[in-house]
């Protein structure tokens, strides 16, 4: 049987994964975040004070990432303890990009994630998956938003949480991830050249995800 992968990749707070999540699950397959993965090893870093690049750049000695999936979510596990919910804070984000651009641990962390997708049909989000971790894929959606827009969301979804936060400090930190994600010297965030831009600013999530399915239909998949 021929598994399909479809990638999706964007800045931060494009809403790749709520919109990667949706067109999984209309589809069938699974989705894998991979953002969550170098959220983990940002985490492990924090636990345990790891700031000095050499220490870093062997750091995944240490580490052992697992992505288990349960009725449509997925659940992520740093040596064997659930993250999923602490892996989401301001703190994390700004260490996971700055983890990101060790080549150690992307290759890694690159290799787990073309097993995952070699055996089952995928829905990936990530910052270099068209480009990188399956330039085979099916389908490869990049998607953008205001840097403003973007920020606004963010906002919403942290306040919804409880999280306190202030929108200018979110902008400022979302622009920053960006320009770090960018400009990083081992496969950076990047459009790939056959992949469609799909702006959602002023969209739904509704109207992206349907966006996304008329693209995927087009493709005959
Ligand atoms: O997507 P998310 O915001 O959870 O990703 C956190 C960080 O992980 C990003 O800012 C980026 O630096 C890094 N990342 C990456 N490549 C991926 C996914 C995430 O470099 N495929």
């Amino acid at each position: 049987m021929e598994y399909i992968s479809i990638a999706i990749d964007g800045p931060a707070g494009a809403g790749k994964s709520t919109i990667a999540k949706a067109v999984a699950k209309a589809l069938g397959i699974v989705y894998v975040d991979t953002g969550a993965m170098y959220r983990a090893v940002a985490l492990y870093c924090i636990e345990h004070e790891i700031v000095e690049r050499s220490q870093i750049e062997k750091i995944m000695d240490q580490i052992q990432i697992e992505l288990i999936y349960e009725k449509e979510m997925q659940r992520i596990f740093l040596n064997n303890e659930d993250v999923t919910h602490k892996i989401r804070t301001p703190e994390v984000s700004k260490m996971a990009s700055y983890v990101a651009t060790f080549p150690s641990i992307r290759t890694q962390l690159v290799e787990s994630q073309r097993k995952i997708a070699q055996n089952q049909s995928v829905v990936m989000d990530g910052r270099d998956i068209g480009t990188h971790v399956l330039p085979e894929a099916k389908v490869k959606i990049f998607l953008t938003a205001t840097s403003v827009e973007r920020a606004q969301r963010r906002y919403i979804e942290m306040k919804k949480k409880g999280i306190s936060c202030a929108l200018s400090e979110i902008q400022a930190e979302i622009e920053k991830r960006d320009e770090q994600d960018m400009n990083r010297s081992f496969a950076p965030l990047k459009k790939a050249k056959d992949a469609i831009e799909v702006d959602t600013t002023g969209y739904t999530i509704e109207e992206v995800v349907e966006k996304i399915l008329k693209i995927i239909q087009q493709r005959s998949i």
